[in-house]
């Protein structure tokens, strides 16, 4: 029941490497959210672990870190295959050295995530974006725009 519902707030891309696209609420950190029933009323959950969650058929615990690969906050993607998933689980260190590498790769030096600014605009940018999808379906030139964004807001900080 949760589930049906869920998924029609996922837009799928055509290909197998695809990002899925939540098109339900997002908040302001830019990521989804997604509300469900239980006995003691209503609970909410990013649904990018919720779909880890429905893929893997058990529930991740508060401590564990849901990651993408693909570098989108509203991507769904979870798959049981590694090859294909677009989110992978891991504790909380492996997460931030994984993401020190990648700042640092992305913009010859580190760099700090997750300010106010940045934060604000990745909200806008997958706001937009969801709006674009509910619209006009899966386009994989507004997704590598929403992704490439990323880049150049967190670039811009310095
Ligand atoms: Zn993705």
């Amino acid at each position: 029941m949760n589930d049906e519902r869920f998924w029609s707030y996922v837009v799928k891309g055509p290909r197998e490497s695809d990002c899925w696209i939540w098109t339900g609420a997002v908040a302001d950190d830019g990521y989804g959210r997604f509300w469900t029933a239980t006995p003691h009323g209503q609970k909410v959950i990013r649904p990018h672990r919720y779909a880890v969650q429905q893929t893997l058929e058990e529930n991740l615990t508060p401590s564990t870190i849901t990651r993408h690969t693909c570098d989108l906050p509203i991507c769904v993607h979870a798959d049981v295959n590694e090859e294909t998933t677009h989110l992978i689980t891991g504790d909380a260190v492996e997460n931030s050295l994984d993401r020190m590498i990648r700042n640092r790769v992305r913009n010859g030096h580190d760099t700090l995530t997750g300010t106010g600014i940045a934060r604000k605009a990745r909200a806008e940018r997958m706001r937009a974006l969801r709006d674009h999808t509910r619209t006009h379906g899966y386009d994989p030139d507004a997704v590598r725009a929403a992704i490439a964004g990323a880049t150049l807001d967190q670039a811009t900080l310095f």
